[in-house]
């Protein structure tokens, strides 16, 4: 069996997953893509203005931050916390847009577009397009641009145009149909940012790459502080780009456990949720093969989740291969769990986490009361939650 840390292969499967199922007239942008994604990636002088981005313009690296009173509160684990909220535009997205501006640059392209869920890449890509002086379109569902409004005002002072799109369920799954279908009509002058670990070869690898830092910067961040590795780390999984990079560079530390974790919405058998691997099935969706979730007729099912970060009916591809291989496992926290978590965390730490975090700190909710005080966990602390408070307020009548 192939190292878990060298996939995907030349053509982007992992395994039965990933891929490039897109329309013809994509292929050669993404066969070039891939090319100067391997061409930087063994660049010096790639790496080095990549890396003084992180630092000087996004706030790298990011502290490891031990989770005292929310230990305490739960009278078990150890919990750290990886505090990706605290980047600049208060989200992980950031790593992966700077990664691809510059790219975008090196391909002689000025025209950038992207689509947005909850609004926070929308915003990141924004931002890159802003300091490298692009022209920038942003497509996001009519759904998502009012529960995520605060994220469409930042947009637009960045100097992006952001198009509502209304067909359909009027969330991620369009958003990204309509940018692809920006991108087909105008791939000589554009680039198109893509958010998460999905879509097709070369996304799926790149996306994880720009984000590896996370899980590089924890690796070296415990061993510092603790001298041993984590029991588990837990990350909150919509497409996976947080997760993946997070955990990616601890795959082969084979006693580190790590649990992914879906929106389960108003629970899997209301039908109304976004987990994708509790009832999805093999399929294809938007470039990449990978799980879905779909009706009896094969269709794609409407989602639902109150975290807009985390309501798209397929996973990234590697996620899936990581889930057969029971290298990673995957668990779901509901509406009301996130919405429960995140009171808890912004009442014990002070932290106001995202909606899509409050995913993953519902879990450590659960689990660290059944662990022994010796045991360590690692939840990334994926991005702050500014842009949820309304919509929280709402929901708790505050
Ligand atoms: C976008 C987002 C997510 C979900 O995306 P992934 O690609 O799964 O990481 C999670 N948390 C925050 C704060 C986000 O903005």
């Amino acid at each position: 069996m192939p190292s878990l840390e060298t996939l995907p292969d030349a053509r982007g499967h992992f395994g039965p997953y990933g891929g490039m199922f897109v329309p013809e007239t994509l292929m050669s942008a993404l066969e070039d893509l891939t090319a100067e994604y391997e061409r930087a990636r063994h660049d010096p002088a790639f790496q080095q203005e990549l890396a003084a981005l992180l630092r000087d313009f996004a706030g790298r690296p990011t502290p490891l931050y031990f989770a005292d009173r929310l230990t305490t509160h739960l009278g078990g684990a150890k919990i750290y916390l990886k505090r990706e909220d605290l980047l600049h535009t208060g989200a992980h997205k950031i790593n992966n847009a700077l990664g691809q501006i510059l790219l975008a640059r090196r391909m002689g392209k000025k025209r950038i577009i992207a689509e947005t869920g909850a609004g926070q890449h929308g915003v990141a890509t924004a931002t890159v397009a802003a300091r490298f002086g692009c022209e920038c379109i942003i497509y996001m569902g009519a759904v998502d641009m009012e529960r995520q409004s605060l994220n469409v005002t930042r947009m637009r002072f960045l100097g992006a145009r952001v198009v509502p799109v209304t067909a359909g369920q009027a969330t991620l799954k369009e958003a990204i149909n309509e940018a692809m279908r920006d991108w087909v009509t105008n791939v000589r002058t554009t680039h198109y940012i893509l958010g998460s670990a999905l879509g097709s070869h070369p996304y799926p690898m790149m996306v994880r790459d720009f984000h590896r830092v996370i899980g590089l910067e924890a690796r070296r961040q415990i061993l510092e502080r603790e001298e041993r590795l984590p029991n588990l780390l837990i990350a909150c999984v919509g497409g996976g780009s947080n997760a993946i990079g997070f955990f990616h560079p601890f795959l082969e530390d084979e006693t580190v456990r790590m649990i992914g974790v879906e929106a389960g919405g108003e629970g899997i058998r209301s039908g109304k949720h976004a987990a994708r691997f509790q009832g999805g099935k093999l399929g294809v969706l938007q470039g990449t093969k990978t799980f879905i979730l779909t009706n009896a007729d094969g269709q794609i099912e409407l989602t639902h989740s109150i975290s807009a970060g985390l309501d798209y009916a397929a996973v990234g591809p590697e996620h899936s291969y990581l889930r057969d291989s029971g290298r990673i496992e995957y668990d779901y926290a509901t509406d009301d769990e996130a919405l429960a978590a995140f009171r808890t965390l912004a009442e014990v730490e002070g932290i106001i986490p995202a909606l899509e975090t409050a995913h993953a700190i519902a879990h450590v909710i659960k689990t660290a009361p059944t662990r022994s005080a010796d045991e360590i966990i690692i939840v990334n602390c994926s991005g702050r939650g500014d842009k949820d408070v309304s919509q929280a307020a709402a929901h708790f009548g505050i």
